[in-house]
């Protein structure tokens, strides 16, 4: 028999009393459906099916998983997977009594989130008048008010939240006539008069909602809001509360006190502490960039006294830059084969872990019939060297593991 006021088969245990976790009823109908899932149709529940932004309850039915429960089509089904419900050796008959256990942990974090929004919403409600108009609760709360608020405007509506929790009023459900609904100042998502709940936050909030509810505000916990943003002219928020800002907050003090070692900074100075190394860090990056540039100009000046030294009798010379990066190399090169018409090859690396190498010669070079080709030196330098290389006729790179006296003999 459908429930009058919801519309259901089932009667909504949770919607009077959250707090009920273990219930009994009879199978109104179970279905076996795509996706190897069993739907259960039950006399009464206590668990909420998926609705207003909030993800259904799940728990256990006949010791079998309900993995989730949905309100389709007016009708609230419990889901359970097939494959379990057939290993347990369980089975689901119209008319069979059945006993069910909601997720109880689930639920209260679900409900100290849920109750937390309505909160700021309530106090939003009565100072800006802003109405709540998209809600999603999922590890987090995410929430639209269709009105602009500063950060100290949040902060402010924070801080009476949690004033709100500290004085621990109560919430309570009713579920007004028509008629009385009609004369009641709540918040609805929706023009609601026929069928309505009302969940009532004594002295801060009355609001339409379908969700299972705490008793008290002071089960909240704690109110912290995440982060915001301006969204189609209103404002979005993200919150968590009660046990999941708990969480957080452990989490928070676990990096903190990381950080402190780290900085060796009193819990108060770690930012600063971290500011002034962001500071320092810029300024020996900047130290950094003009000490490679002149190693590099340093470079270039000796490979360029090696070359005219040479008097153009040496068709390929190499140089060792073991700690310089690849850009230095290259610059090197770039700056030298101006005054050169061989090939260069520079060397980057160790003899444990090998080199890396950067061979150029100039672009436009005539290269006479018995120069050898940059792409032939790279096939001749893996074989005499071993690793890997390629390239262009401008410029070739690639590796050499082995060691520099191997490499210079190679190179005379
Ligand atoms: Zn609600």
């Amino acid at each position: 028999m459908k429930n009058e006021r919801t519309g259901c088969n089932t009667i909504l245990l949770y919607e009077t009393d959250a707090y009920i976790t273990k219930f009994q009823a009879t199978v109104l109908d179970a279905e076996e459906r795509e996706g190897g899932k069993v739907y259960l149709e039950l006399t009464e529940t206590t668990f909420f099916p998926e609705g207003g932004g909030q993800a259904g309850d799940r728990g256990l039915i006949e010791g079998c998983e309900v993995t989730d429960t949905k309100k389709i089509d007016g009708r609230v089904f419990h889901i359970l997977n097939s494959k379990e419900v057939k290993e347990k050796s369980v089975s689901f008959e119209e008319g069979q009594l059945i006993s069910g256990e909601v997720d109880f942990a689930l639920r209260f974090r679900r409900m100290q989130n849920h109750i937390a929004e309505h909160l700021f919403c309530g106090i939003a409600n009565k100072r800006f008048g802003y109405d709540n108009v998209g809600f999603h609760l999922s590890d987090v709360v995410t929430f639209d008010l269709d009105g602009p608020l500063t950060a100290d405007e949040i902060s402010s509506i924070e801080n009476a939240c949690n004033k709100a929790v500290w004085e621990n009023v109560p919430v309570s459900v009713s579920f007004p006539t028509p008629g009385e609904a009609e004369t009641l100042p709540f918040r609805s998502k929706l023009e609601l008069s026929e069928g309505v709940r009302l969940v009532a936050i004594e002295g801060y909030d009355l609001c339409a909602c379908c969700a299972p509810a705490l008793h008290s505000t002071g089960e909240i916990g704690i109110i912290k809001v995440l982060d915001w943003m301006p969204h189609r002219g209103g404002t979005r928020i993200t919150l968590i509360a009660g046990e999941d800002a708990w969480a957080d907050y452990r989490n928070l003090d676990s990096q903190m006190r990381e950080l402190m070692k780290l900085f060796s900074a009193k819990r108060e100075l770690v930012s600063d502490m971290a500011a002034d190394y962001a500071a320092k860090t810029q300024e020996m990056h900047l130290e950094n960039t003009e000490l490679k540039k002149e190693i590099t100009e340093l470079y270039a000046e000796s490979l360029l006294n090696q070359i005219h030294a040479s008097a153009g009798k040496q068709t390929k010379i190499c140089f060792f830059m073991k700690n310089a990066d690849e850009v230095q190399v290259r610059n090197v090169i770039n700056k030298c084969v101006k005054e050169y018409d061989g090939i260069l090859a520079g060397f980057r690396g160790n003899d444990t872990d090998g080199y890396r190498y950067v061979c150029g010669r100039r672009e436009g070079t005539e290269v006479s019939p018995e120069a050898i080709s940059l792409r032939e030196l790279a096939k001749q330098m893996k074989e005499a060297l071993g690793g890997s290389g390629g390239g262009s006729e401008i410029m070739i790179q690639g590796s050499a593991p082995t060691t520099e006296s191997i490499i210079r003999t190679f190179f005379n």
